[in-house]
């Protein structure tokens, strides 16, 4: 079929199978150039399709040459529809792996619940052993709980005040004033539910009672805390109580590995293009802001190049690794410099629809987002027929 993007406010419903394996080949080619890392032998990626996630696996692979296991939520191709981008995504990750020699594995399921756990456990038992680095890296909407039943669904809200800050559609530039009412309670509670640490906690401790986690093993879960500008809605906000729970567990798991010598880290990864991000009100016109500023300045990163430097200079770089007094590794490091603030919160004062495209980088955002689900990539064509049932190599 002849593949073009459909978006639904921040949601592209399609995506094209050629461009998403040229965006996973591209990852692979950037981690293939840089110097190999000592690091982990048989990695867990809990949310390895698409974003921080996938990079992580992909730098496991390719620059540590890890047998590397996926967990993920994506749809495979059916009638007219596509497949997800993490679907073709994975497929072109899985074909690269095992080219170079590498197990790879991807189970499809709902990460949240007991039977996608067990499934994986099985996976490892009888495939690899066992892991020595587990990533938790799952960004969702909604979480069911394994044990009672209730699903959770979460909210990007502030709380206690309702908050009101500049938001852009970068669809059409468009630069608006976003309101967003505190949450309640209950919503706070269920945000926490979903983005909160206690999922992470349960699959460590299912990986640890089943004897497939290596004594010294490492894990690492994703956060993000971001500018003043951002923090009524995302830091201090349901999004930022929910990485305070995050955080909390770290700590729990951390003293729990420590006694065999393994170690657990909350790493706080800069703001990106993802498809998790695009649904945050306000982040979007600061990300174009912020990738304005450090493009200009020669420190732009994406994912892969912050997972690289992630594993390379933090988790595998010497014996200690730096965290900072809540012992989280800053690999946003760059995006909180001081000098790079200032300029963005100068632009931030000055944007408005006429000025958007000339002071910020929205549509270098808005590029990334199509390639996200592999469109506007270079060298594909667009008007060519796609074959789009693509199969995952190894997917149990
Ligand atoms: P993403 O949307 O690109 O990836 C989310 C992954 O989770 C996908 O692989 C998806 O398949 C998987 N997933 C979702 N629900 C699942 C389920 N029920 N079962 C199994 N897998 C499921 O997100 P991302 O932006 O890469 O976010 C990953 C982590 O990084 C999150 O904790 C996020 O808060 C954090 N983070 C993101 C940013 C950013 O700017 N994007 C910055 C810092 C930290």
């Amino acid at each position: 079929m002849i593949i073009q993007p459909k978006t639904r406010g921040f949601i592209c419903t399609t995506a094209h199978p050629d461009g998403c394996a040229r965006q996973v080949q591209r990852q692979i080619e950037y981690v293939q150039a840089q110097p190999a890392i000592h690091g982990p032998r048989n990695v867990l990626v809990i949310g390895a399709s698409t974003g921080y996630g996938l990079a992580s696996r992909i730098v496991a692979s390719f620059a540590s040459g890890a047998n590397t296991v996926g967990v993920y939520f994506d749809k495979a191709a059916e009638g007219a529809r596509t497949a997800s981008a993490g679907w073709y995504n994975s497929a072109a990750f899985e074909q690269a792996a095992q080219a170079a020699g590498r197990k790879s594995y991807s189970i499809v399921g709902d990460a949240f619940s007991d039977e996608i756990k067990a499934k994986t456990i099985d996976l490892i038992r009888t495939e690899i052993g066992s892991i020595d680095l587990v990533v938790y890296s799952v960004a969702s909407p909604r979480r069911t709980h394994p044990k009672t039943g209730e699903t959770f669904a979460s909210v990007i809200k502030p709380l206690g005040e309702t908050y009101s800050n500049k938001t852009v559609n970068f669809h059409s530039g468009e630069v608006t004033t976003a309101t967003i009412e505190p949450a309640t309670e209950d919503e706070l509670r269920q945000t926490i539910g979903v983005m909160g640490g206690e999922d992470w906690a349960m699959w460590i401790d299912e990986l640890q009672q089943a004897g497939v986690l290596a004594d010294g093993a490492t894990t690492v879960a994703y956060s993000y805390i971001g500018p003043e500008i951002t923090h009524a809605v995302y830091k201090e906000g349901t999004i930022g109580r929910a990485k305070d729970d995050l955080e909390a567990t770290s700590q729990r798991i951390n003293e729990k590995l420590s006694a065999t010598g393994g170690r657990s880290f909350i790493s706080v990864n800069k703001a990106l293009v993802t498809q998790s991000s695009s649904a945050i009100p306000v982040v979007p016109l600061y990300i174009s802001a912020l990738y304005k500023v450090m493009k200009e300045k020669g420190l732009h990163e994406g994912c892969i190049e912050q997972m690289y430097r992630l594993f390379n200079e933090r988790l595998y770089g010497s014996a200690h690794t730096a965290v900072d007094d809540r012992r989280r590794i800053r690999i946003d490091d760059w995006e909180m410099r001081d000098d790079v603030q200032a300029e963005v919160s100068q632009l931030w004062a000055d944007l408005t629809t006429e000025n958007v495209y000339e002071l910020s980088d929205l549509e270098g955002y808005r590029r990334e987002f199509f390639q996200l689900f592999g469109f506007e990539t270079d060298g594909i064509n667009y008007e060519a027929e796609a074959n789009a049932d693509v199969d995952i190599p190894n997917l149990r």
